[in-house]
């Protein structure tokens, strides 16, 4: 029995029924990556599901490389795959596993299936396969030599492994139907030579397993009970079952598909996402600008806002396009509730407060997070020199309090965590440009109502211009203008968003933020969600990413 109240979804259900009837003991599930490529966000989903389901059941779950292909797959991917499902915060029982580790147990399960008359060697090229293959309204040809001999498909196999035949020449097939209605069921590719090195086994092969060949039986080795792959695969399944129920396998495994997760304004398609970093669309597949996990991760959202967000959608039988506001919500709701406050002037406009000391410095303390006290307090100097931002500055005294909220020529504003301050004279440059402004301020307003008669429009951010620090911004935009850049006509790079980057250079940092460390979060407030670029930043210019803007 299971501790499950109210099954959500129908996976879940199914799983819970098979406990409950005894059909499975333990539940087994795997993530299987192909290192061709990083994860993106629709990973994210299949590995929520997948490590979800296992720690829901108290089962376990494989984390395994799908490399059956050595053109290309590399070691790299690999690392970087690691590196991604565990900052996600999901474990695997055991090491990583291989598909590769099984390639010698494959082979001998595909000279078995030729022993029993359901495999052969076929020398049909790639053309007159696909000819003999048919179409969906027409049904296929035999090929001429699947009525070979046993003996002579296993003597052959063992020539293309060890190299001895060309590329292209032959493959070995599975001995099924036809006419079948469904392709995938006509004599489908087993293996195919490839005279290529493979990122682990090296030379050792010349063949490799075709994925139909290989996903049941990896499923099998391992003991998975529930191969959870999404629904292009469904058709494949009749084929997945077709091996299992034809090999002498330790365990049957059963696969079950769901819905993939596409958001609007992305691809999540490795072959386009690494066409964006080939031709330097990007910059890596690590940009913040990219739905890889490791560019979400660097741009600065939590792996638990990536993972409610996953746990958040439904897991269906259907496809669907996620808007990419309801991913947004959960990276801002977690960051509203954890990321520690800052202050950050994007373009600064100096105010030398006439009324202060000359010299003098003050530390104010100001919360690290408004309602979070386990957050350390922030050390702000305040001098008689300070910046806040050009927009929060106007001449115009006919702005009515209401709409600007900020500090106007002769009146009041509140510096956050500081004093009351005045606006009284504006300096110019030759241009006429507004270069600095003398003010004055208001003594003890720090953390005190200001004088009767003084009335501060509102708040805003500032720093103390003597004692900042330097930093350059990046803005991200979405990387694309069109809700769908992969539907229609053309390129999904048509698409691309030419404002994607902006970069807002010498802003000008609270003190504090110098100690920040690459990826740590926070709100600049009044700005938005910042985090510590570790790529960009050098020891005399800190580079931020922005996460996101504010509400
Ligand atoms: P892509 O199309 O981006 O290359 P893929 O399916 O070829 O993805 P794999 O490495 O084979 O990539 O995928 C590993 C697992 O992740 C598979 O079980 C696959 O079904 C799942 N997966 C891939 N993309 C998505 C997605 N967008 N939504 C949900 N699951 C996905
Ligand atoms: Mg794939």
């Amino acid at each position: 029995m299971t501790d499950i109240e109210k099954p959500s979804n129908f996976i879940q259900q199914i799983i819970s029924a098979d406990l409950d009837a005894n059909r499975v003991e333990t539940v087994v599930t795997r993530f299987p990556p192909e290192p061709n490529g990083y994860l993106h966000i629709g990973h994210a989903k299949s590995i929520c599901l997948n490590f979800g389901l296992a720690e829901q059941f108290n089962g376990a779950c494989n984390l395994r490389f799908d490399d059956t292909n050595p053109e290309k797959e590399d070691d790299e991917y690999v690392q970087a795959i690691i590196e991604d499902v565990k900052w996600l915060g999901f474990d695997w029982a055991d090491e990583p596993k291989f598909a590769s580790d099984y390639f010698g147990q494959l082979y001998s399960w595909a000279q078995y299936l030729i022993g029993e008359g359901k495999a052969y060697i076929c020398e049909l090229n790639a053309e007159d396969m696909r000819e003999y293959r048919g179409t969906l309204t027409e049904v296929g040809k035999n090929s001429p030599y699947r009525e070979r001999p046993a003996e002579e498909s296993l003597a052959l196999l063992e020539q293309m492994k060890q190299g001895a035949v060309d590329e292209g020449t032959m493959t070995l097939r599975a001995k099924i139907d036809m006419a079948s209605p469904n392709i995938n069921m006509r004599d489908p590719v087993m293996y195919r030579i490839k005279k290529m090195a493979h990122h682990r086994t090296g030379d050792t092969w010349n063949i490799y397993p075709s994925y139909d060949f290989a996903h049941g039986q990896e499923d099998a080795i391992e003991g998975v009970t529930h191969s959870v792959c999404t629904l292009e695969f469904a058709a494949n399944r009749p084929l997945y079952e077709w091996f299992t129920s034809n090999l002498p396998l330790p365990s049957v495994p059963r696969q079950y598909e769901f819905g993939r997760l596409n958001i609007n304004y992305t691809v999540t398609s490795k072959r386009k996402l690494k066409q964006l970093v080939d031709e330097k669309h990007v910059d890596g597949w690590d940009d913040p600008r990219m739905p890889t996990i490791s560019g979400l991760r660097r741009r600065g959202v939590t792996a638990a806002a990536v993972r409610e967000f996953c746990d958040s959608l439904a897991v269906a039988k259907t496809d669907g396009v996620v808007d990419l506001a309801q991913f947004e919500h959960f990276i801002r709701t977690d960051l509203n509730d954890n990321a520690s406050r800052a202050m950050c002037v994007l373009n600064p406009l100096k105010i030398t407060l006439s009324n202060y000391e000359a010299g003098k410095e003050e530390i104010l303390t100001a919360a690290g997070h408004p309602n979070r006290d386990d957050l350390p307090s922030r050390q702000l100097p305040f001098g008689r020199e300070i910046y806040i931002d050009q927009s929060d500055f106007s001449e115009d005294t006919t702005l009515s309090r209401k709409k600007f909220k900020r500090l106007v020529i002769g009146e009041y504003v509140r510096l956050r965590g500081a004093y009351v301050i005045r606006a009284d004279e504006v300096i110019r440059d030759d241009a006429g440009e507004i270069v600095e402004i003398i003010g004055s301020y208001v003594p003890d307003t720090v953390g005190e109502n200001p004088p009767e008669g003084i009335r501060p429009r509102g708040v805003i951010h500032w720093v103390s211009a003597s004692n900042c620090i330097d930093c350059d911004l990046y803005l991200y935009e979405n990387l694309f203008t069109e809700a769908a850049p992969d539907a229609g006509e053309g390129s999904f790079l048509d698409h691309l968003n030419p404002q994607s980057l902006q970069i807002i250079k010498n802003c000008k940092a609270e003190l504090g933020l110098g100690e920040a460390v690459a990826g740590q979060q926070y709100q600049f407030e009044r700005e938005g969600y910042y985090c510590l670029d570790g790529k960009h930043s050098s020891a005399d210019k800190l580079v931020f990413n922005r996460t996101i803007a504010l509400r």
